[in-house]
């Protein structure tokens, strides 16, 4: 028993030499960009991201808009916002 009690407190002195690294991590760090040029959102799914055919995208924010060149774009939630936003002043009817 004394044996282990001694195991512990090595460990626990371990992991306060590794305190002040750990604090870092608590921001968000996702794994796609949004599309949008000058964003610097993530625009990952589960944070809100949103996919988008790029021509619908190019319609709000323009070709040099957009940081990317394929059939889909990926928008943070909040690019998202303005893109539905946009649309909605949009006469057009679509599905
Ligand atoms: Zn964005």
């Amino acid at each position: 028993m004394g044996f282990k009690a001694n195991a512990r407190k090595r460990r626990d002195a371990a992991s306060a030499a590794a305190g002040p690294q750990e604090k870092e991590a608590e921001e968000y760090v996702g794994e796609i960009k949004c599309d949008v040029a000058g964003c610097d959102n993530w625009s990952d799914k589960k944070i809100g991201g949103r996919k988008l055919a790029f021509d619908r995208a190019v319609d709000v924010w323009g070709e040099s808009g957009l940081t990317k060149d394929s059939k889909r774009v990926t928008v943070c939630k909040s690019c998202y916002r303005a893109w539905k936003k946009a649309k909605k002043d949009e006469p057009t009817e679509w599905t």
